[in-house]
């Protein structure tokens, strides 16, 4: 490999998806992405998982910003069947103190005014609707503010006693990161982009130099397994049969019979 025209600096979530975007939506023909470590195991495979819209701050830069992201992460579970499992059970955040339910409010509406969604106080005029199933289409956005502790408790039983109001941010959820991280990656190297690992090439010279042969092209050819990985939740998405290209190229974190965190079933309620 001698040239490229855009050079990608990691091959965790971020540059997975940097790799993507230029390859597949702006159509570069000549990306490579370069990481000593296989991918999506330095910091992208210790996540929770969570996703949300509901990040406030002085002004609307942060929810305009998640915004967009979310809407990104719904149009990839389109394109992709839904291969990394977005799914909308939506973030509980949960309190105990009386006085926590006006700053609830507030921030809400706040939030409302940035465009992350209606405000919907329970009980009130519109009743309060629970989760019902996996998928993320179909969900109301914003947030549910439940804030009569029967309710609480009759929704949310996981919560203990103490619990007296809930805020049930909807755009929200969990998704199978690694499985997004791995079709990122496939879809990239599907449509032209290389995986460059420095520390399999220097090992790979090592060994050609001690058995004395000349090296080859590095770059690893994408090809496609003729049976669909184990993983693959889908049977008639793209992703049903991923590129094998990390795998055969760089990495065995995509490989198949990877261990997958489970999925959790109920609402969120970390940060
Ligand atoms: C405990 C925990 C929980 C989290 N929970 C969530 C959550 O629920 N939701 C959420 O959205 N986020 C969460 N995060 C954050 C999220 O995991 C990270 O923001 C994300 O994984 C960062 O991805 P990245 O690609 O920027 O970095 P990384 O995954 O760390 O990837 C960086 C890559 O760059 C490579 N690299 C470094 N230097 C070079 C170089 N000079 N040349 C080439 N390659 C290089 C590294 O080897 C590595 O592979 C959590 C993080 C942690 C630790």
């Amino acid at each position: 490999m001698t040239n490229a025209e855009v050079v990608v600096c990691g091959a965790g979530m971020a540059g997975a998806a940097a790799a993507y975007h230029l390859a597949v939506r702006h159509r570069l023909r000549n990306v490579v992405i370069v990481d000593e470590r296989e991918p999506l195991t330095l910091t992208s495979d210790k996540g929770t998982q969570g996703y949300r819209n509901w990040f406030d701050g002085p002004d609307d830069t942060m929810a305009r910003f998640v915004g967009r992201s979310v809407g990104i992460m719904e149009e990839l579970a389109e394109e992709s069947g839904n291969a990394f499992l977005l799914s909308r059970t939506g973030y509980a955040f949960v309190t105990a103190e009386p006085s926590m339910r006006e700053r609830i409010r507030t921030q809400a509406e706040r939030l409302a005014t940035f465009g992350a969604g209606a405000v919907r106080e329970h009980p009130g005029p519109v009743p309060y609707q629970a989760n019902s199933g996996d998928d993320w289409r179909g969900i109301p956005d914003g947030a549910d503010l439940l804030f009569d502790p029967a309710l609480v408790h009759e929704h949310f039983a996981f919560v203990n006693d103490a619990a007296i109001a809930v805020s049930h941010v909807r755009r929200a959820g969990w998704m199978d990161a690694i499985r997004l991280g791995r079709w990122l990656l496939d879809e990239a190297c599907r449509n032209g982009a290389r995986p460059a690992s420095t520390r399999r090439r220097r090992r790979r010279r090592r060994r050609r130099a001690r058995a004395g042969r000349v090296s080859r092209p590095e770059r690893a050819p994408c090809r496609r397994r003729s049976q669909p990985a184990p993983s693959a939740p889908r049977s008639s998405s793209s992703s049903a049969v991923p590129s094998n290209c990390w795998h055969s190229g760089v990495s065995a974190a995509t490989a198949p019979g990877l261990r997958v965190p489970p999925r959790p079933a109920r609402p969120s309620t970390t940060t």
